[in-house]
């Protein structure tokens, strides 16, 4: 799928996760007044979400991400290709290893600017923890939809996807990635308006 696509999706997925397991803690329509800390506490969430989304395609140059990075992900690419490593069980632990340092950075970073509920709440909740992991499980989910399916045993290479015959699935940036990213938004954006799922 296209950068575009992940993010969308994994944004909108991140809203029925967060009405559901409130990790960003209540509702914004919920509380009568709506305190600082908390809008911080979905910025945080929403963002995290977002990069997790974007971050197995750090194993692609030409990706959102890499042409941020640059060199960092021309070696990647380089070493390990693109669609291996960072699309599999394995990199989803590699992931995680890199959202318990980032949420450390977060945490330290909030408490020294004076944010020190904000920090506390991540420290507590493990909310930049389970964001990006969550992002990088999407991202995977999304891409399996693909013809080009995912390694999620890599390094065995024998590729993943729904529907499993790869002939019924669609080729990135195609229409129907167009489709099904839109008809979720969709869904969830109905499912927001009818108060089902609540940001
Ligand atoms: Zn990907």
């Amino acid at each position: 799928m296209l950068g575009k696509s992940h993010l969308l999706v994994g944004l909108t997925a991140g809203v029925v996760l967060d009405s559901f397991a409130q990790l960003s803690g209540p509702p914004l329509t919920m509380s009568g007044s709506v305190p600082l800390s908390l809008v911080i506490n979905k910025a945080i969430f929403y963002f995290m979400v977002g990069f997790g989304a974007l971050l197995p395609d750090i194993d692609n140059a030409r990706s959102t991400l890499g042409r941020k990075l640059g060199w960092v992900s021309r070696e990647i690419q380089h070493v390990a290709g693109h669609r291996t490593l960072f699309h599999s069980i394995l990199g989803l632990f590699l992931g995680s290893l890199l959202a318990i340092g980032l949420e450390r950075l977060v945490e330290f970073l909030l408490s020294q600017r004076g944010f020190v509920f904000p920090a506390q709440f991540i420290g507590a909740t493990h909310l930049v923890f389970f964001a990006v992991l969550f992002g990088c499980i999407m991202h995977i989910a999304a891409d399996g939809l693909t013809e080009g399916g995912v390694p999620l045993m890599w390094p065995n290479h024998r590729r993943y996807g729904f529907p499993p015959n790869p002939h019924w699935r669609f080729r990135t940036g195609d229409w129907p990635e167009h489709l099904i990213v839109y008809s979720f938004m969709l869904l969830v954006g109905v499912g927001v308006y009818m108060a089902y799922i609540r940001i």
